[in-house]
């Protein structure tokens, strides 16, 4: 286990230390990890992971945090400031997704602790709704490029996930398809504005028909596009309509810890009307210890990290987010433009701040390998094979996009010669699919894989020599 990180230079602690350490001490080190880890997104060479990448948008938040953090948000008599901070986090939110559209409901949400927390509570609440109407086998049809999170919700929460298939050109859902999915047990359909994959928009407004036809919610999933999206519209981008505007669309989700630009675990959940939220209640009368109600999954909550995305959202302002979409959309742009003036890679659908590529001619994956060892950290698709780069502020920084453009311009002949060469790509059977999927024991044996992979970065330290 030499590999653990940072036992080399750091004390590894498998116990308490008996007496505490100076405090000073410790954040030497902790400043030490942080500038070396910060070292190598801050070159604007890792798709996105850090979206903000400002660190004194990161300290002013960090500040605000502090005042907080250790406030449970769960003693609403002891700490008000959290309904304040929720509530317009929330406000905020619904603001953006058009919510004074909506007619005859009361909008509401939830700050979840992620993507995938505001995901789960979604996806609770609309089996928990249809429940009370007798659907006891419930299913959700989803495109087969929506995020992992709905399979997750589908295993914890006994809901069966059916996918629709994308057009593989356009990497947007077959509306027909996902139309013939729905049943009686169908209790939401889903879209996503964009998603993650290739950052394409699924088309909402016909996915919007179709659940109005057939009477069941759309669930959109604006976990990455929802703080980005709406200042493309706003900057005069064709950006398809996504949000509340769209009759059929009756929940969306929008990370404020993505391009929110806040600290990493919350997210919001929007329902179009307040009562699909209150499916999230849990009130329970009889326990010893009191009679005890949480609005969702989490108990405890902390202020801080409310207090933190509020101030950060509100010392942006409309102006500031604007501002950051128009660079980060700028250079996406610049990016696709030198994907696509090589006429042997083929851009995925019609993205505009995430994108994906591909390759007719050879492996994609020679691309990829070419480029991790210019110190690119892209990330590797499959079905197809692809690479992706989900733009965000560091790339903005002058210079990465020519940087880009440039290494990418010695990767496609290098890619060329190692495919006429025979060779295959490094990185290719790490991320890569199969062509016509994997066998049960090709998929048994890359899950041990996987598993390997969790169990390494969930180890416990090693133990002294
Ligand atoms: C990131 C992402 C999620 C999940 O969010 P987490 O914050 O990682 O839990 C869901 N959907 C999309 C489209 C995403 O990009």
């Amino acid at each position: 286990m030499t590999d653990y990180p940072y036992a080399d230079r750091f004390e590894v602690y498998a116990r308490l230390p008996e007496e505490g350490r100076p405090q000073a001490e410790i954040l030497a080190e902790l400043r030490d990890m942080a500038a070396g880890e910060d070292a190598f997104w801050e070159t604007g060479k890792a798709s996105g992971t850090v979206y903000c990448g400002d660190h004194d948008h990161y300290a002013f938040m960090t500040e605000t945090y502090g005042l907080f953090g250790h406030a449970n948000v769960l003693q609403r008599d002891m700490f008000p400031s959290a309904t304040k901070f929720e509530g317009e986090i929330l406000a905020m939110t619904l603001d953006l997704m058009h919510a004074d559209a909506v007619t005859g409901t009361s909008p509401a949400g939830v700050v979840t602790t992620g993507g995938t927390g505001s995901i789960l509570h979604a996806m609770l609440a609309y089996r928990d709704a249809a429940r009370g109407r007798g659907v006891t086998r419930p299913n959700l049809v989803k495109p087969e490029t929506a995020h992992p999170a709905f399979d997750k919700a589908g295993h914890l929460f006994g809901i069966e996930v059916r996918d629709a298939p994308a057009d593989p050109r356009t990497t947007r859902v077959d509306v027909g398809a996902a139309g013939g999915l729905v049943d009686d047990d169908t209790i939401v359909v889903v879209g996503s504005a964009g998603n993650y994959g290739y950052g394409t928009i699924d088309p909402i407004e016909e996915l919007s028909d179709l659940a109005l036809s057939r009477n069941v919610g759309l669930h959109v999933d604006g976990c990455l596009g929802g703080f980005i999206l709406p200042f493309g519209e706003e900057l005069g981008l064709d950006i398809p309509r996504f949000d509340f505007r769209v009759p059929g669309v009756t929940s969306i989700s929008a990370d404020t810890h993505k391009y929110g630009y806040g600290l990493k675990g919350t997210s919001t959940l929007l329902f179009r009307d307040g009562s699909l939220r209150n499916e999230l209640y849990f009130l329970h009368t009889g326990w010893s210890g009191g009679k005890y109600l949480s609005p969702g999954i989490e108990g405890s909550r902390s202020g801080g990290l409310l207090a933190a995305t509020w101030a950060g959202m509100v010392a942006l302002g409309r102006a500031g987010y604007r501002r950051h979409a128009e660079q980060i959309f700028t250079t996406a742009r610049r990016m696709i433009d030198a994907v696509r003036s090589h006429p042997e890679l083929r851009v995925l659908g019609e993205p505009t701040f995430l994108f994906s590529f591909t390759s007719d001619d050879f492996d994609i994956y020679h691309v990829y390998d070419f480029m991790a060892g210019r110190g690119w950290r892209l990330n590797g698709q499959q079905y197809p094979n692809a690479v992706h780069m989900a733009v965000t502020r560091p790339q903005t920084r002058p210079g990465v996009a020519e940087t880009f453009a440039a290494d990418l311009a010695d990767a496609v002949p290098y890619a060329r010669e190692r495919h006429a060469a025979g060779a295959a790509p490094m990185s290719g059977a790490v991320y890569g699919g199969v062509e016509g999927g994997l066998t049960d024991e090709a998929d048994g044996f890359i899950r041990q894989i996987m598993a390997g992979i969790l169990d390494t970065h969930q180890s416990l330290p090693p133990a002294r020599s």
